[in-house]
């Protein structure tokens, strides 16, 4: 990467190094098809079921509880669209939040063009879902609740356990989209009661294009794709091999150093934002106390975030925006909205992702910059 100082950890991650490695005999020599009878398909095969072991005991799970897909988009389809269009999930109603991933979101619009009602949970200033709330709007209509676990844009980490237990009362699925949190935070599926969970490996240092969904043993909901017996005949396609070996390496890795890993990000988060704080910069920090590590989203007053991501980037500092000018206006994001960030301060936000990569000299150097840019007065 050269001098690039890299601060966007939670749009995807840099692929571990051990990870590439253990990748790299499925991409050369060992390429068979792990579907196969003979000798040579043997790997792969043993490759793929040693991956659905390690990243099943990575979450509590059992590995015939992992189904391997192309990322969390993928996951997130099929758990929204394969639970409400199975027919023995009769209700029509899905609870979501208005601050998921599009995702989950476009998945319950498309539900909704069919006659399905969803219904979206509002949030706080930080980012929280109200339980209460849930327990209101939950019926005997509803066939699924789908609340994810941290948020990619102001990192707030969702009380799962309670907000699931108030579905598992009502004998209501709950799904959740951890694609930002798993490797970073730690995940139980028990303890959370989830019944479905989504993942994606590049989020956590390994490849892009692959990912996982849980699925609780007993959950009915209909196969994903047809066609060969791959994934118990769920989501039927020739498995991405090395993307899948890699991910259990790169998820297995975070997992070991994840306590080391949080103290460290958390640290160059607080080197940051005291930085900040201690400048003149007028800014309003976004999100929960429960955040993730080395999410830090800002939004600086009369500001423009755009500007200040292209500026940062001709500086080498990679960070990403919370507003995007479309045709001369500027399209705020739907969950700085929901968060109802003031009308002065939502223009100008930014997200800075620390990842375990980053260096306090990183950290240093965003904050100068940040003050620098922001010091030009017109942006
Ligand atoms: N869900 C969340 C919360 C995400 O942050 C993302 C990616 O940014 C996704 C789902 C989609 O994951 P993928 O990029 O693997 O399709």
């Amino acid at each position: 990467m050269g001098n690039l100082i890299y601060a966007d950890n939670a749009a995807t991650t840099q692929l571990d190094k051990d990870a590439l490695e253990a990748m790299l005999p499925f991409l050369n020599q060992d390429f068979g098809n792990p579907s196969n009878k003979y000798s040579f398909a043997h790997f792969p095969r043993k490759a793929v079921e040693e991956a659905r072991l390690i990243i099943s005991n990575c979450i509590n799970a059992s590995p015939d509880e992992i189904f391997f897909t192309s990322g969390g988009t993928e996951s997130d389809n099929w758990a929204i669209k394969g639970i409400a269009l199975n027919t023995q999930n009769k209700g029509k109603q899905i609870i979501t939040s208005s601050i998921e991933h599009h995702a989950i979101l476009n998945s319950c619009s498309f539900l909704e063009q069919m006659g399905y009602k969803v219904t979206y949970l509002p949030v706080n200033h930080q980012g929280y879902i109200s339980i209460d709330n849930l327990r209101e709007v939950i019926d005997t209509n509803t066939s699924l609740v789908s609340l994810m676990l941290a948020n990619n844009e102001i990192g707030t980490i969702q009380n799962i356990e309670e907000l699931s237990k108030i579905a598992y009362d009502r004998r209501v699925l709950f799904h959740s989209d951890a694609v930002q949190a798993i490797g970073h935070i730690p995940i139980d599926v028990n303890n959370l009661g989830v019944d479905l969970l989504s993942a994606s490996a590049h989020k956590f240092n390994g490849p892009k294009g692959v990912g996982f969904l849980y699925i609780r043993k007993g959950t009915e909901i209909i196969n994903w794709s047809s066609g060969g017996k791959q994934e118990n005949g769920r989501r039927a396609g020739t498995e991405n091999v090395a993307g899948i070996f890699g991910m259990a390496v790169a998820l297995k890795k975070n997992i070991d150093d994840m306590q080391k890993n949080i103290t460290y990000v958390q640290k160059l988060s607080s080197v940051l934002l005291d930085k900040l704080s201690n400048s003149s910069i007028d800014f309003l920090l976004n999100g929960g106390k429960s955040r993730l590590p080395g999410n830090i989203n800002i939004s600086l007053k009369n500001r423009d975030g755009e500007a200040i991501m292209h500026l940062l980037d001709l500086k080498g500092i990679i960070v990403s925006t919370g507003s995007a000018c479309s045709s001369g206006k500027t399209d705020i994001s739907h969950v700085i909205t929901s968060i109802g960030v003031p009308p002065d301060y939502a223009k100008g936000t930014i997200r800075i992702s620390i990842g375990k990569e980053n260096s306090i000299n990183d950290v240093l150097a965003i904050a100068n910059a940040l003050i620098s840019v922001t010091s030009y007065g017109s942006i």
